[in-house]
């Protein structure tokens, strides 16, 4: 099974709760940007601080800040992983490829999660995140038709590109995720 794995889609896709079932099943490492980010805002650290305000309006936040995020935890991993809302645009997927090279790993597999707009609001709506009230979320989706969907063409091109249907229940999407990963 392939176990380099990128998760591609819009927020409410429901990549986070795929990409940490599928970790915990493969043993994966489950690098999800926006945990990550949220965490360090829970503890106050200095990059939660410059981090808050950004997240809250709904924007992304510095491509510099994640990027060293995602370095230092892929550096010191030897094993498989995952990651979930990383790269989120261009210049962030040249500086994981860029990375990756350094690391001599590569990327096996973009599994891309399509949704229509209407669900996604619907299942953003009643999550309730402090970033999920109904003008921040047409704002994310914004941002991501605008900044992150161009990454699909990018991984086309590479060959990389796995499509998953993103409705259904938790377990119908899980199976279609594992035929695509072999
Ligand atoms: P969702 O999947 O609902 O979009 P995430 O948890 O992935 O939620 O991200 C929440 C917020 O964290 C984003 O709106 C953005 O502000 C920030 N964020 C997460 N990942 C990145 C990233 N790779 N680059 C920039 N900002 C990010």
């Amino acid at each position: 099974m392939k176990q380099r794995l990128l998760f591609l889609g819009p927020p409410g896709a429901g990549k986070g709760t795929q990409a940490q079932r599928l970790a915990e099943s493969q043993g994966l490492l489950h690098l999800s940007t926006g945990d990550l980010l949220r965490a360090e805002v829970a503890a106050g650290s200095e990059l939660g601080q410059e981090a808050e305000a950004v997240m809250a309006r709904g924007e992304l936040v510095s491509d510099a800040l994640v990027l060293a995020i995602v370095r230092s935890r892929l550096q010191s991993h030897a094993g498989g992983w995952l990651l979930d809302g990383f790269p989120r645009n261009v210049a962030q997927a040249d500086a994981l490829a860029q990375l990756l090279e350094e690391l001599g790993q590569q990327i096996e597999l973009v599994v891309l999660m399509e949704l229509d707009d209407a669900v996604l609001v619907q299942r953003l709506l009643s999550r309730g995140r402090a970033d999920d009230n109904e003008a921040v979320i047409r704002h994310r989706l914004e941002v991501y038709r605008q900044q992150t969907e161009p990454l699909i063409a990018y991984y086309r091109e590479r060959g990389l590109i796995a499509p998953v249907e993103a409705a259904g229940t938790v377990q119908e999407i899980e199976a279609r995720i594992a035929s695509v990963l072999g």
